[in-house]
């Protein structure tokens, strides 16, 4: 849809700039007070109606013009706890202050300051090119997707009954891979994600005298390795999960009985009934541990964030993945499968009913993938070029991937903004 890209490339000097700032000065999630000002300053000179404190900081800018169908394009906004390596001049050194209290480094490593910048650049472009188009747009730039928790505090504050309803909800997300190059897929892209704290109780006392204790170290052992049974014993050869427990916690004398134990879990699904199933296993598992030792009390169970199963509606992407391929050419756009990591984008379109398509695309330079544009995977395994969440994540070929990331959107929304 070259009517909406046209005289992209003239601003571009103006979104590298916004992107350099935004870089320098990462915020963590729901923290992003001065990123969602950049973005409200922007949006309200660009015409768009524009609300603040959106489930906590979260940004809408809405741009009505006149009928047509109605697209929400996304970004999120939080960046990390990660010390950014010495690369670029304008590096992070922002800290901030993290849940726990503590003071740390901040780095947008997962490059959320491409997408903040790239949807800043559409929705200037269509602003600037209103004539083009008609329909309704809503340019949604949310908090605390690190988290899992950003998109559903929008949704929770009132999100489809305070702005207008949309069609198709689209969102992208850097990663590491030639810059100018798209990658979509339809179908369940991402995993869901589960993460949870178990405190079992027992009743604490003497090491010498066990017998007068309910010992919670024993339960907490037993637990971990009753799991294990989850994915072995209880799912599918076809059936896909990761079950991990990634922190356990009693005690701190070796002749003092604890009187709890604490586990955090992190649980990985491709499929709805798959994390039905696994999620109940677990609750079962560690309830019934508990109670096979003689605890004075069932175990607590208490999420720590969760992540929904992104899945990209088949027919929109396969339109979509034309539509870029006729836009950028079948060698610049790929088909990946799924993907392990998660991403809370997909409850937008999920709580509204409709369609969702979410795709990544590149940032770095061609050459740090020898194996080609197709598996850029594989240069991150060799070590050769960053993965997200690295402190070396800096996407060196800024210019080109946020050209083609504000294009593809533009392209993407072309479909639903009749002419
Ligand atoms: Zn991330
Ligand atoms: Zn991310």
């Amino acid at each position: 849809m070259t009517t909406l890209t046209a005289g992209l490339a003239d601003r571009i000097a103006d979104l590298v700039e916004v992107y350099r700032d935004l870089h320098e000065h990462p915020e963590l999630s729901f923290q992003e007070k001065r990123t969602a000002s950049v973005v409200a300053a922007r949006l309200t000179a660009a015409g768009f109606e524009v609300t603040t404190g959106v489930g906590g900081t979260g940004v809408v800018g809405v741009l009505r013009n006149g009928e047509g169908g109605s697209v929400l394009l996304r970004a999120d906004m939080d960046a990390l706890p990660v010390d950014e390596t010495e690369k670029v001049s304008y590096r992070s050194r922002a800290t901030g202050v993290d849940p726990d209290g503590d003071v740390v480094p901040v780095m947008h490593a997962c490059g959320h300051d491409t997408h903040v910048t790239a949807l800043l650049g559409a929705a200037d472009q269509l602003a600037a090119r209103r004539e083009h188009w008609s329909g309704t747009v809503l340019t949604v730039f949310q908090p605390a997707e690190e988290i899992g928790a950003g998109a559903r505090a929008m949704l929770d504050d009132g999100f489809l009954d305070r702005f207008p309803r949309y069609d198709v909800a689209l969102g992208q997300h850097v990663i590491s891979a030639p810059a100018g190059h798209l990658y979509a897929s339809p179908g369940v892209f991402m995993a869901a994600a589960d993460s949870l704290r178990v405190t079992v109780f027992g009743r604490g006392g003497h090491a010498s005298a066990p017998q007068t204790t309910v010992d919670p170290i024993v339960i907490a052992a037993s637990i971990v390795l009753r799991l294990q049974t989850i994915v072995a014993r209880e799912l599918a050869a076809t059936d896909v999960a990761v079950v991990s427990v990634g922190a356990i916690r009693a005690g701190s004398k070796e002749n003092v009985i604890p009187a709890e134990a604490e586990l955090k879990l992190n649980i990985r699904t491709f499929d709805e009934d798959v994390r039905t199933r696994v999620l109940a296993a677990v609750t079962r598992i560690v309830t019934a541990e508990a109670a096979a030792a003689g605890a004075p009390r069932p175990p607590e169970i208490t999420p720590i964030n969760d992540f929904p199963l992104l899945v990209n509606d088949e027919n929109t992407t396969r339109r979509l993945i034309a539509a870029f391929t006729t836009a950028f050419g079948a060698d610049e756009v790929h088909e990946t499968g799924t993907k392990p990591a998660s991403e809370d984008f997909g409850r937008f379109g999920t709580a509204a009913g409709v369609p969702s398509v979410f795709w990544n695309f590149g940032a770095f330079d061609p050459v740090r993938y020898p194996d080609g544009a197709e598996q850029p995977n594989r240069a991150v395994m060799a070590g050769i070029a960053p993965g997200n969440h690295s402190s070396e994540f800096v996407p060196d070929n800024v210019e080109p991937a946020l050209l083609r990331a504000t294009e593809a959107l533009l392209t993407a929304a072309a479909l639903w903004l009749t002419a």
